[in-house]
């Protein structure tokens, strides 16, 4: 049946189990003795209750949960709000949270009871938007900065969410072959990227999870080296780092080609980033930490005396957000767990000559992991 919609895409959230997920939260929140969690970051409210509006706040106390959110969502948190009880804000939803929090806390407010403790999120909530919160509180209700619980629950994905990763990563998978159909010497990068992101759009995506990077010749060594007006040089490899938002969920790949005959020496530099890259992803397991994953593409690219132009972290964990928890990188210490969904993407980048990139998702299974990114890692000659 077709979903009423109001400018943002209405889809409802089947399959979900946002009971399971405020269930475990509820746990956390006893744990770090507080009493409430005001949940302001937009995938954390997703994920606890399939709200996917831009303006709303999840208040989620140890008997109910409460969506805030103003009157240009009443019709959209009614369809994809599940678990929470919907209250419509006239002054926005961080105001209608405080003047439930004051409320509910006045009622405990018998000298004897100890003071209502809110937590939030730190990482999410402005200092302007904590102190008017604050000020609308009455002295037996108390602000505290929570720890990440929600991005610590969201490391773990449920078989829903696996189910739709997997979609992702079939769909991003999709747009590399539209690359290579396109990629030639001459061709503007920018021009290679739009091909991509049309080419998601018509395989139902419902954004990029970032802006594609297409990056060729001597840009290839730029690590981040978002499509520019640049032209594909006759010879040179190019990086493409790409993925899909789909159902809410990202995709996340990189594939480096290379147009024309590459050098023996650029032929090398591919070949240890894809043997470090194996590396990586033979190290995931459960109970492993991250930094050994991390510390298994460095040995790898170190046998090849090419470890000092891996600058950047290894992987991060991927799921409502691009980059979420865990991130994948040196001296981290986060233990591997079934269901962490992770990318594997060492690289090389020696600048102003030429990079290399391999990028995988993998999800930790009971005793290793599989990779969910389908696509070949052989270097392809254009
Ligand atoms: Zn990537
Ligand atoms: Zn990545």
């Amino acid at each position: 049946m077709a979903q009423p919609t109001m400018g943002n895409q209405i889809r409802g959230n089947p399959g979900m189990d946002h009971k399971a997920r405020q269930l475990r939260l509820r746990n956390a929140l006893a744990a770090h003795r507080l009493d409430a969690l005001v949940v302001t970051h937009p995938p954390n409210i997703l994920y606890l209750c399939g709200f996917s509006g831009s303006a709303g706040a999840l208040v989620l106390t140890h008997a109910k949960s409460l969506l805030f959110t103003d009157g240009r969502y009443t019709t959209q948190a009614r369809s994809e709000v599940q678990g929470a009880q919907i209250v419509i804000g006239r002054k926005g939803p961080l105001a209608a949270v405080a003047y439930w929090l004051a409320t509910h806390s006045r009622k405990n407010s018998h000298r004897r009871v100890p003071p209502f403790r809110a937590g939030i999120e730190g990482e999410h909530l402005s200092v302007a938007a904590r102190d008017r919160l604050a000020a609308q509180l009455p002295s037996n209700c108390r602000l505290r900065l929570a720890p990440a619980l929600v991005e610590g629950a969201r490391m773990v994905k449920d078989a829903q969410e696996i189910q739709r990763i997997r979609a992702a990563v079939l769909t991003g998978a999709g747009l590399f072959e539209r690359a290579l159909a396109v990629i030639h010497p001459g061709v503007k990068e920018t021009d290679v990227a739009a091909e991509m992101e049309y080419a998601a759009r018509q395989a139902g995506a419902e954004a990029m999870s970032f802006p594609t990077i297409v990056a060729s010749g001597s840009r290839s060594a730029l690590p981040h080296g978002r499509a520019s007006r640049s032209a594909v040089p006759a010879r040179g490899f190019v990086v493409c780092d790409f993925g899909v938002i789909l159902t809410d969920y990202c995709s996340d790949m990189t594939r480096t080609i290379y147009v024309g005959r590459p050098s023996s020496e650029e032929r090398r530099a591919y070949q240890a980033v894809k043997e470090a890259q194996q590396a990586a992803v033979d190290a995931v397991r459960p109970g492993i930490s991250v930094g050994e994953v991390d510390r298994a593409a460095r040995k790898s690219l170190k046998n090849n005396c090419l470890v000092k132009y891996f600058t950047h972290s290894t992987g991060h964990g991927v799921g409502l957000e691009i980059h979420e928890a865990p991130r994948v990188g040196a001296g981290q210490t986060e233990v591997l767990q079934p269901g962490m969904v992770i990318t594997v993407e060492p690289g090389v980048y020696l600048p102003g000559r030429f990079g290399v990139r391999i990028e995988d998702m993998v999800v930790v299974t009971e005793r290793g992991c599989e990779v969910l990114t389908p696509t070949r890692k052989e270097l392809i000659e254009i």
